[in-house]
């Protein structure tokens, strides 16, 4: 198990305002890696930078040993590094199958044209099934997206995430906003999509986090805080001093 995303000396500064200090963060390959902390610790811009939707003021970048820092988020996605919910455009209007086969044909460079005949759209279709099948909404293949639950919308982000076949995921907070059942849902997807790739999030649901984590970073100010499994980082007094509350 080798280290697949390594930044160094990460730094973004707003107007000489230190969002992220020197951060050094290594994702192992296979692991789920979580990015926590206070408001305004710096893991949004931390995850920003990341997913080059940012660049940083300083600090190098790399994602399987090449040097991404100057890629833009398209790039990086070509390599197999995506951000999920980068297409949070789920269309309402199409069917969660259909929304698939866009996504699907987005990955090959050709523009979704609302007005193509149905033909055309089914070349996609086993290979769609198969990403609705492995976020659980087999059931719901035929729904419009509009109509589903929130959580199963989120579900379906994932799906048309898959279809640009990641091999690591990056994931903006996946349970921002959901009812319990619904996290329940989503962390089961997230650990069976996990199998077989890498993920980093940003996630607030502390729960969530120590039930799925290999590892976790915590941020604090733009700085490291701590690093470890759960059960090292939750014992850090600093953790729980600036983070989990006394
Ligand atoms: P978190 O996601 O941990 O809440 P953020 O990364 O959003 O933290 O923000 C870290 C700090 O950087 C905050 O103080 C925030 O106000 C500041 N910041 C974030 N983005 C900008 C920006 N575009 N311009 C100026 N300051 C910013």
């Amino acid at each position: 198990m080798g280290i697949v995303l390594e930044a160094k000396g990460l730094t973004k500064e707003f107007k000489g305002f230190v969002a992220v200090n020197n951060v050094d963060l290594a994702v192992e390959e296979g692991s789920i890696h979580a990015l926590i902390g206070p408001n305004g610790a710096g893991k949004t811009t931390c995850f920003n930078l990341l997913t080059k939707f940012l660049q940083p003021t300083s600090g190098t970048i790399t994602y399987r040993g090449r040097d991404i820092t100057r890629m833009k988020p398209a790039g990086i996605a070509r390599l197999g590094l995506v951000r999920s919910f980068q297409i949070s455009a789920v269309f309402p209007d199409l069917s969660v199958l259909q929304n698939v086969r866009v996504a699907l044909q987005r990955k090959r460079g050709e523009s979704y044209d609302f007005w193509r005949s149905e033909k055309i759209l089914t070349r996609f279709d086993d290979e769609a099934r198969a990403h609705v099948e492995e976020v659980g909404l087999t059931e719901f293949i035929d729904h419009r997206a509009g109509e589903l639950s929130y959580g199963r919308k989120r579900a379906l982000e994932i799906a048309a995430t898959l279809a640009l076949e990641p091999d690591m995921l990056l994931l903006d907070e996946p349970m921002a906003g959901m009812a319990q059942a619904d996290v329940e849902r989503i962390t089961a997807l997230i650990r069976r999509v996990a199998k077989n790739r890498t993920i980093l999030m940003v996630e607030h649901n502390l729960s969530v986090v120590a039930d799925l984590s290999d590892r976790i970073t915590v941020l604090a100010r733009g700085e490291i805080l701590a690093e470890g499994d759960y059960a090292t980082v939750s014992k850090a007094p600093a953790v729980i001093d600036a983070y989990i509350g006394a």
